[in-house]
């Protein structure tokens, strides 16, 4: 056990009963974390191209994360044979969802790309979004992150020595009585050093868009997606105000870029190419979840409204009465989905989590068993289903839950709700070692060092010395606090 929360992915939250569209927390891009807190100038010009969320809450808290298995699958789909294409499928490159109703995309470290759920709810095929992911791994297979991390690195120094220079300059220009002078000197190289960090980045834009359209090409696909977004984005950029979708700040816009990108995408033997039905469904539920989680219900009803009798609209409408309305109401349009798709897993995760959230754990544990079954073991599904077994106060449950859980952790190391489900299930047993254990595991996960500290401590206590448990509550107890 050697991370910690800092350089952790997606950690989920314990703070709701539900899996899905869980809130958790991403680390702050490493980029702009590196770059302290005084050069203010390079952290702006380095968040433009890496992230833009604010820069006081990149200390220790990134954005809030979205985690769902029918999402993310789906964002696995699109991006795996892209990642093939760009000689990236063995480095384990995930999408990462953040809770963010503006559309963004960025990469700010090498293993993860960031899409904001409006991003994905923006995105009217699967190709539009498709095209931003292979822009994105444009930027990752260029490796324009440790490029830009250099670039930064250089500026700082400029900019210190700059400030240095504008600093005696003043000392200086107060003795002659120069007046602003020295402030002056500060603000010019800064300028300068703005100018050179933004031409650098439209060339990385520009790189970035060359290698998109070769994937897509290389992958039978379109760039039109690609271009219907990035066309969209500038021409909003020409109307730019405060507010506008971050999207433009991460990747400007110009027109010529644009144009460059239409003139290479249409080159393209697929430029017509449509996507294939069966994923433009998958791509419309995924939206219509988006939705039904994340908007309100009169949002909600108002771009799904009754009269819409399509599976996406009744599922987004499904959703929504679970989340606002009554749960006999959701559960018979539940049923009513299910009926259409019997083999779709996420119905019947839908199903279990509307039931578990409802206050009926053990009616909710047979959906989930189906969605498990049906998804072939989908982690989150799986905790779901470990969650109401935990919350079914069942005790012969107990050992079910602790094998189911520790499964989906197999496979979701980080998942900090899954381990303090865990710990429960332990309690239940009466192995209050493990669950300690499994409770400072949470803890840890969580970015709370000083409670997994506590938590490993009073584990070791009761693990006999030397056992695997007590050698993992040790790891614990040991781990120095990352510094920023
Ligand atoms: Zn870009």
């Amino acid at each position: 056990m050697t991370n910690v929360p800092l350089t952790a992915p997606a950690e989920l939250s314990s703070a709701r009963v539900g899996m899905r569209y869980l809130r958790a927390r991403a680390p702050a891009p490493h980029l702009a974390r590196s770059v302290g807190r005084r050069a203010t100038a390079i952290v702006t010009a380095a968040a433009l191209l890496a992230a833009s969320w604010p820069v006081h809450a990149q200390e220790n808290k990134g954005p809030p994360l979205l985690r769902d298995a029918e999402t993310e699958q789906l964002l696995r789909d699109y991006t795996r044979p892209i990642l093939r294409a760009a000689g990236l499928e063995k480095q384990n490159i995930q999408v990462v969802i953040i809770n963010d109703p503006t559309f963004n995309a960025f990469v700010a470290d090498g293993r993860r790309i960031f899409v904001n759920y409006g991003a994905l709810r923006e995105s009217e095929t699967p190709n539009q979004i498709i095209g931003v992911l292979a822009h994105e791994t444009g930027h990752l297979a260029g490796g324009h992150l440790s490029k830009l991390r250099e670039q930064v690195a250089r500026a700082q120094t400029q900019m210190i020595i700059a400030m240095l220079l504008g600093l005696g300059a003043a000392v200086a220009g107060g003795r002659s009585g120069a007046g602003n002078a020295g402030a002056a000197a500060i603000a010019a190289p800064q300028a300068a050093i703005m100018r050179t960090m933004l031409s650098y980045q439209r060339q990385q834009e520009e790189n970035a868009d060359k290698a998109g359209v070769k994937f897509l090409n290389a992958t039978g696909q379109s760039a039109k997606g690609m271009y219907e977004t990035f066309k969209r984005f500038s021409e909003q950029s020409l109307y730019a105000s405060a507010g506008a979708d971050p999207y433009n700040q991460s990747h400007p816009m110009p027109a010529e870029r644009v144009r460059a990108l239409e003139e290479l995408a249409r080159s393209s033997p697929y430029w017509d190419k449509k996507d294939d039905a069966a994923l433009q469904l998958r791509h419309d539920m995924m939206r219509a979840k988006v939705s039904g989680f994340m908007e309100r219900a009169d949002t909600v009803y108002r771009r799904y409204p009754a009269s819409n009798n399509s599976l996406p609209a009744r599922y987004a409408r499904a959703i929504a009465a679970y989340r606002h309305g009554d749960l006999r109401n959701a559960l018979s349009q539940i049923d009513a989905l299910i009926s259409v798709q019997p083999n779709n897993p996420y119905f019947y995760e839908l199903k279990g989590q509307a039931l578990l959230e409802g206050g009926k754990p053990n009616e909710a544990i047979a959906p989930l068993r189906k969605g498990v079954q049906l998804s072939s073991n989908a982690p989150l599904i799986e905790m779901l289903l470990g969650q109401a077994y935990v919350a079914s106060e069942n005790k012969t449950y107990a050992e079910e839950a602790i094998k189911i859980l520790r499964a989906a952790l197999s496979r979701e190391p980080e998942a900090a709700l899954g381990y303090s489900q865990l710990a429960m299930a332990y309690g239940r047993k009466g192995d209050y070692a493990e669950a300690d254990l499994a409770s400072a595991q949470a803890a840890f996960l969580r970015g709370d060092q000083k409670t997994a500290r506590d938590l490993a401590s009073r584990a070791k206590t009761r693990f006999a010395i030397g056992t695997p448990g007590w050698v993992k509550a040790d790891d614990i107890v040991n781990t120095k606090p990352i510094k920023n």
